[in-house]
């Protein structure tokens, strides 16, 4: 078995290298001792997406069990709202566990099982990927052990309770800022001690490789549905496709079946917590430099020596100090542009689509919408379709919504002199 086995080749640039390397980011910079168990993973994933009979559990769970296709809905009441721009939402919040996370679980758990595996683990910030993991190991009868930060698992108590639930073991982790980057490095560690049992289901388009290829895999069917779907309900292509970007597997996979269509415009929203200047965000793309995170090479935030920064957005699912290796290269070649939005943006265009469309939105999609109403005015006088990946349902993030508007409000009732 060798870890350099080469990605089939397609008929466009965008294929990992046989390194795993997109670009010159990517790549797997690991110990020695996980080096034989992401080979397995590779030859096992290249095997296995080659195979109908994978592809055809896939799609058969995706249909009946997610709920797939998720609808693209015309969101005509925002559109009317916003200057020569129409609105379309590519409905990920509508799959079972309320985001995108499950297509991936799906297609990693049944890989898992393929591979004889008997055990799971996963990492989890915000809880939603832990939760969409506990959720398949449910459903194939495997074990599931979580790793999460302390402090996240004091912030997400709803999650970890789901995740009990549905009978994961949530692990906590105490080491550095107790968060999602902890939460991986402690999986990673704990998997080179159990491989042989065990299955690694990460939870982005990040890590070494191949997982960033192989999550795109299991996410690429975002953008396939929502190609066909547009040609179908506007008979062309979006002028344009926004995606929130956190690690980046639900902007990958709503961009990826549109890279080769070089008209339709590409945008990946980052998160400008409370302002690129404050360095309280999660801008990796924007702001960050290049070094090696979890095994992969790519654009962080950190210091000159190498110390990561830690992320901050209102919205839990995106506080990643990385980014998908994929898209530091594709933002490197031009063929994606790169946005922030802060908390206050985001938060604005959250209670627009509750208003004027009765969908309450995740944070972390209430990024891309606030992208498009920011752009709205300048699009004008040509009217332009807008696909927006609506990556998730925004339940979970009430209670956090309530806290920071009635917080904003006393700071702003008290003003400066109280504080
Ligand atoms: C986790 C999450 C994200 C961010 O993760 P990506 O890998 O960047 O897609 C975005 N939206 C929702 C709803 C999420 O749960």
């Amino acid at each position: 078995m060798t870890s350099s086995a080469d990605y089939p080749a397609l008929d466009c640039v965008y294929q990992p290298d046989s390194g795993g390397f997109f670009g010159e980011y990517g790549g797997i910079y690991v110990g020695e001792t996980l080096m034989s168990p992401l080979a397995e993973v590779k030859a096992a994933a290249l095997e296995a997406l080659s195979d109908k009979t994978f592809w055809d559990e896939y799609r058969y769970l995706l249909e009946h069990y997610v709920g797939r296709p998720s609808p693209i809905y015309f969101a005509k009441r925002l559109s009317q709202q916003l200057s020569s721009v129409r609105v379309y939402l590519k409905r990920e919040d509508l799959n079972h566990t309320g985001a995108h996370k499950v297509n991936n679980t799906v297609g990693q758990a049944l890989l898992a099982k393929r591979m004889g595996k008997k055990r799971v683990i996963a990492e989890t910030g915000a809880g939603q990927h832990g939760v969409a993991t506990a959720t398949v190991a449910a459903l194939f009868g495997l074990e599931c052990k979580v790793f999460m930060g302390s402090e996240d698992i004091r912030r997400q108590q709803p999650n970890v309770q789901r995740m009990k639930l549905l009978g994961a073991e949530v692990v906590p982790v105490n080491s550095g800022t107790s968060t999602l980057k902890d939460a991986m490095s402690e999986a990673l560690r704990y998997w080179s001690e159990v491989a042989d049992s065990t299955f690694y289901v990460v939870g982005t388009v990040a890590g070494p490789d191949p997982y960033p290829y192989m999550v795109r895999e299991f996410q690429k069917i975002i953008g396939e549905e929502s190609r066909n779907q547009m040609l179908t309900i506007t008979g062309k292509l979006p002028d344009c496709v926004i995606a929130a970007v956190g690690g980046g597997s639900n902007a990958i996979g709503i961009f990826y079946p549109f890279l080769e269509d070089k008209e339709v415009e590409l945008v990946g929203v980052e998160a400008a917590g409370k302002g690129l200047e404050t360095g309280e965000h999660c801008a990796s793309l924007t702001l960050g430099t290049i070094g090696v995170l979890h095994g992969t090479k790519t654009k962080l935030l950190q210091d000159k020596h190498g110390q990561i920064h830690e992320a901050y957005s209102i919205s839990a699912g995106l506080d990643y100090p990385g980014v998908g290796p994929e898209h530091a290269y594709l933002k490197d070649i031009g063929r994606i542009r790169i946005e922030t939005i802060t908390d206050k943006e985001a938060l604005e265009a959250f209670h627009l689509l509750c208003k004027y469309e009765g969908i309450i939105p995740a944070l972390e999609s209430s990024h891309a919408l606030a992208q498009v109403t920011k752009e709205a005015g300048g699009f004008s006088p040509r009217s332009r379709n807008v696909l927006v990946c609506l990556s998730g349902r925004g339940d979970k993030d009430l209670q956090h919504v309530l806290d920071y508007e009635s917080q904003s409000a006393c700071m702003f009732a008290g003003g400066p002199s109280t504080a």
